[in-house]
């Protein structure tokens, strides 16, 4: 069962100095938990609506984040007023110093004027008994360039406080507590477009709430391996799937540090993954990282299923989608019935799930005092009769962290620095019917397209590409003959967050030599065309 101890292993939050961060509903505020931790600070993110006596952790200083409401209307969000007695540093950020104003006397009102975008900041330095709220502002301009979003303002300073800031239309831009660690500020440090934020936001944490900069992967490895090892227990094992992209190469790999071959890997090849990729991915998994795999060759089952499907592309997806969980559950079942019954070992309690960070915050962020919250979804009954137990050794981390943990841990770059890959793989690329022949081209394409990106060292630049089989067929002349035959795709994109994206500005000297050797290496093909919309309109894949 859980932990042999009848305690839970300690969290991250418990183990490391952290910075609570509490969600207005800011469309920024999980960035504020990010640059955090690339300053190696462990942060973490709650709803507004957190009641601070549930906490079972003390944080080393809080943040209030921005959000869309206004703290004089009725039914906007609020603080549970605890904060105020907990005895550490609190930094409210635009609505959260508007916030903590509202706390101390309810002084704030809609502007005449809204501010949005970039303003300059005239930085106020302070003597005597009020110098150490200049702690906040430490090392930076007396002009310092930030960037506002507001529309509401304090009417004046709340009792005991003093001004840190102002700007043109902002008198109170920036205010602190003259005794106690309370700072506010209208604009966002979090946001790129104030160049020095982050170091606002190292003020803040570092030397105001005294917190430890020792959130790094080679801290975290140790500790979270630990953490496995209580969770399962001394014979307890643990099943997952892995498809060989980063999120679930690191899960895996944490899992066999922790617990050999108690964990087992299942991969399943639904024969449209990338050319050779099933047999490299198992080589690197089980020769390189040492994971107890299981590779089900299951291409034939999937091209049955999609033979014929042409009309809804999201018929694909489902059918690839409901295959995928009746053979993990078959192969799950097998393994589960051998290990059933061996000494050494228990039975199979326990699901791997490579949630990461970003789902978690999606899934607990503050959607507005009518929105219900969502609960996070259990796959555990994804197992029919299996009741497995979720376990998700990543879900503190950020894709930055995931990658820096891979790292850390030994596996190979280019597993670390993959560009994503799909569920249902190549079959979305794959527009109109999937067949063994379409899919021989367009891997052979795929991977003529990434073997040049790499050569001329843009694989890190780009976010995501990959070559895409259209339903078509054009004219071309091959020697001296005509050919009817088929057209490929390229699409390539630069992102930061997967929502939006533009694609790629290859030189036209590279796309040539991209489309020189499709068309003569890969055969069926007499065309080849690069996708040029950015995302929104178009979406990253094609179906
Ligand atoms: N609604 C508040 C205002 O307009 C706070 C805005 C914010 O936090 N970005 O001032």
């Amino acid at each position: 069962m859980a932990a042999t101890n009848g305690e839970l292993p300690p969290e991250p939050h418990k183990l490391f100095d952290t910075i609570l961060v509490l969600d207005f509903g800011s469309q920024y505020t999980h960035l504020i938990t990010r640059r955090l931790r690339e300053l190696n600070i462990y942060s973490e993110m709650l709803p507004c609506t957190q009641k601070l006596a549930d906490l079972e952790w003390k944080p080393k200083g809080v943040i209030l984040s921005g959000g869309p409401y206004s703290v004089y209307e009725e039914g906007a969000p609020h603080v549970d007023p605890a904060v105020f007695e907990l005895d550490v540093p609190i930094l409210g950020i635009c609505y959260g110093l508007q916030e903590i104003a509202w706390h101390h006397g309810k002084n704030v009102l809609a502007g005449e004027k809204r501010e949005y975008g970039h303003a300059i900041l005239d930085v106020h330095r302070h003597t005597g008994k009020q110098a150490h709220a200049d702690r906040l502002f430490q090392g930076l301009e007396d002009d310092m360039e930030v960037w506002m979003s507001h529309g509401d303002k304090l009417s004046h300073l709340p009792t005991d406080f003093i001004t840190l800031a102002t700007t043109k239309n902002s008198p109170f831009a920036g205010i602190a507590h003259e005794e106690k660690e309370y700072y506010g500020i209208q604009f966002h440090p979090e946001v790129t477009h104030t160049k020095r934020g982050v170091h606002l936001l190292k003020n803040f944490a570092v030397d105001i709430c005294k917190a430890q900069q020792n959130w790094t992967m080679e801290e975290f490895v140790g500790k979270e391996i630990a953490r496995i090892r209580a969770l399962v227990g001394e014979k307890g094992q643990v099943i997952g799937a892995v498809s060989g992209g980063v999120d679930s190469t690191v899960a895996a790999k944490l899992m066999k540090e922790a617990i050999g071959d108690r964990f087992h890997a299942i991969m399943v090849d639904n024969g449209v993954m990338r050319l050779n990729e099933a047999k490299i991915v198992k080589e690197t998994l089980t020769a390189g990282l040492g994971i107890n795999l299981t590779v089900v060759d299951a291409s034939e089952r999937f091209l049955g299923k999609l033979k014929g499907v042409t009309d809804d592309p999201e018929k694909k997806r489902k059918i690839i989608g409901n295959t995928f969980i009746e053979i993990f559950q078959e192969k799950a079942k097998e393994i589960a019935e051998a290990a059933h019954g061996s000494e050494r070992e228990g039975e199979i309690e326990w699901l791997l799930q490579g949630t990461l960070y970003p789902d978690v915050i999606e899934s607990i962020s503050f959607k507005g005092p009518s929105a219900t919250i969502k609960t996070h979804h259990n796959v555990g009954g994804l197992l029919e009769g299996m009741h497995l137990k979720l376990i998700e050794p990543l879900r503190e981390l950020f894709k930055d962290e995931v990658r820096a943990l891979g790292t850390t841990m030994g596996i190979p770059e280019y597993l670390v620095w993959r560009h994503p890959f799909p569920g249902p793989g190549l079959a979305i690329r794959i527009l109109g019917e999937v067949t063994p022949e379409q899919v021989r081209i367009a891997q052979e394409a795929d991977h003529i397209f990434i073997e040049e990106i790499k050569a001329a060292g843009l694989y890190r630049d780009i976010s995501q590409a990959y070559a895409a089989l259209l339903p078509v067929k054009a004219v071309g002349v091959m020697g001296d003959k005509r050919v009817h035959a088929q057209v490929i795709a390229l699409r390539a994109v630069q992102t930061t967050d997967f929502m939006t994206a533009e694609c790629y500005p290859f030189d036209f000297k590279f796309l040539n030599r991209v489309s020189t050797r499709i068309v003569n290496e890969v055969h069926g093909v007499c065309r080849v065309l690069y996708e040029v919309t950015s995302k929104p309109p178009g979406t990253i894949e094609m179906e």
